[in-house]
């Protein structure tokens, strides 16, 4: 084998084999924890046909209203993605911690699982193994239930993994709450961090 097809297979094997902890993991949210963007959900009203947008801060504590229609394409964009700013704090603790080779993953509430892996891959310059990547309303997860309920179920999916040594990271006060809860009911204490602005 020449030297060239030696060395690119040498880069397969690497790349095939990305290795991160299998106990130890770093979990975070995406909107408002590391990063912030200008991608809005726009709330239409069926009746009158009124419309208004909200940040992800501001839909944390909406509640829905049966006759709004909730819109997230703004959250499909690679685009509005990559003109948003990191957030230094925690987004340093992920960079520390993927350095060392301590496995991240990613629960958001975003609906494509594909569009972070590639933001992260491309844009960020992280390789994360796509399984670890839960974009809570994906369909490719097959998740049901409100955003906090599908978190939990992502976060389930992590424990029965293996992982015993979890962190979590997230703005949401409701989402913290319902993971700490999860590791009380299956005796798995999580660490978790409310991230702020
Ligand atoms: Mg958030």
């Amino acid at each position: 084998m020449s030297n060239i097809l030696i060395i690119f297979a040498y880069k397969l094997i690497l790349m095939i084999n990305e290795k991160y902890t299998t106990d130890k993991i770093l979990i975070f949210d995406i909107d408002d924890t590391i990063a912030i963007t200008a991608a809005k959900i726009v709330v239409t009203d069926s009746k009158t046909g009124d419309k208004f947008e909200l940040t992800p801060e501001e839909f944390n504590d909406y509640e829905k209203n049966p006759k709004h229609i909730v819109n997230f394409d703004q959250f499909r964009s690679l685009e509005i993605m990559k003109a948003g700013r990191l957030i230094d704090k925690y987004f340093n603790i992920l960079k520390q911690n993927y350095n060392k080779g301590i496995a991240i993953g990613i629960i958001t509430a975003r609906d494509n699982q594909s569009m972070i892996y590639e933001w992260l891959r491309y844009h960020v310059g992280f390789h994360i193994d796509k399984k670890l990547i839960w974009a809570v309303n994906d369909p490719v997860h097959g998740l049901t239930g409100n955003i906090q309920q599908r978190k939990q179920e992502a976060m389930k999916w992590f424990i029965e993994q293996g992982y015993t040594d979890i962190t979590f990271f997230d703005d949401d006060k409701n989402n913290i709450k319902l993971i700490k809860q999860l590791g009380k009911e299956l005796n798995l204490p999580i660490k978790t961090h409310l991230a702020k602005k």
